[in-house]
């Protein structure tokens, strides 16, 4: 399993000399395993690139691309993703229903005539939409995909890949729940359950990361960053580091860099992680666009 890490900037991409080295695209990640098709976790800026790659080389007759959550870091690059333009290719997208709306009608008002010039219809690519809700799972060749909802606004899906023995987990966005749920029903979940629900919540998310050779989690903030802004649906890697050291994960890397943070402030953020990790086996690097990683 491939894993390559095609943005990582979380809310905006940004475009500064000094956010070059960890890069200014939004989210996006691919994964190749042999013999399956491109599969690819949601849409943010750092997909553009990746289209004009694939185009360079023939048209992909089939993508697959799970999708976490709706909110536009994650969703930009859509109507520029080459692929979809051609007849010859097929996406499959995997995405959660959020606020009783499917993935398929949002995508298509990306191309409302007064958002973008291009409308829906001249996409030639066939499309196929599927529904994935927490607890689902589906199989793609050799490749299982497995669902946690996180804690952010409306519904967003963590993703779990495994091929042939190897893990990757994206848990991106996810917020620290303790006073703060914020995913749709959450809230219902809590008052039914109200001594249970967020540690139970919290072991079925370190469930869900157990023994992943690779998470990738969402670090947007750090301690002192987050404070008065739990409500913004982020994590810091104090919670990255005890949530991924509790699943026995073996590698973590630092994701959704803040938009205003510099180089400077991400490695500053990375050097707090690994005193919080020194004593571990866990190996914490912040991520960076163009980052690949073999499992
Ligand atoms: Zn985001
Ligand atoms: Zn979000």
């Amino acid at each position: 399993m491939i894993v390559t890490l095609l943005g990582v900037r979380g809310s905006r991409p940004v475009s500064r000399m000094d956010m070059l080295r960890y890069g200014g695209n939004t989210t996006s990640f691919k994964i190749e395993v042999q013999g399956v098709p491109p599969i690819y976790i949601d849409g943010g800026t750092g997909l553009y690139e990746e289209g004009v790659r694939l185009l360079s080389r023939g048209v992909p007759s089939k993508l697959c691309i799970f999708i976490t959550h709706t909110h536009w870091d994650h969703m930009l690059s859509f109507p520029f993703f080459a692929p979809m333009y051609e007849e010859a290719c097929e996406v499959s997208f995997y995405a959660p229903i959020s606020r009783n709306q499917r993935f398929e009608t949002l995508i298509k008002g990306q191309y409302n005539p007064r958002a973008f010039p291009v409308p829906y219809d001249q996409l030639k690519a066939r499309q196929t939409f599927i529904d994935a809700r927490p607890g689902d799972r589906f199989t793609i060749g050799r490749v299982t995909a497995a669902c946690f909802q996180l804690n952010h606004p409306g519904t967003t899906i963590g993703w779990r890949m495994e091929a042939d023995d190897q893990s990757v987990v994206v848990v991106t966005d996810n917020a620290p729940i303790e006073d703060n749920r914020l995913g749709e029903g959450m809230e219902e979940a809590y008052r039914a359950d109200p001594e249970g629900f967020e540690r139970k919540w919290t072991e079925g998310l370190i469930r869900f990361m157990a023994d992943a050779d690779l998470v990738i989690y969402d670090t947007h903030f750090t301690d002192e960053s987050i404070k008065g802004k739990r409500h913004w649906g982020h994590s810091t890697p104090t919670m990255a580091i005890e949530h991924a050291k509790r699943a026995r994960a073996k590698r973590l890397l630092l994701h959704h860099h803040a938009p205003e943070d510099t180089d400077e402030a991400v490695e500053h953020k990375a050097a707090e992680a690994w005193r919080l990790a020194k004593d571990t086996e866990l190996d914490v690097q912040p991520a960076s666009e163009g980052m690949t990683i073999w499992l």
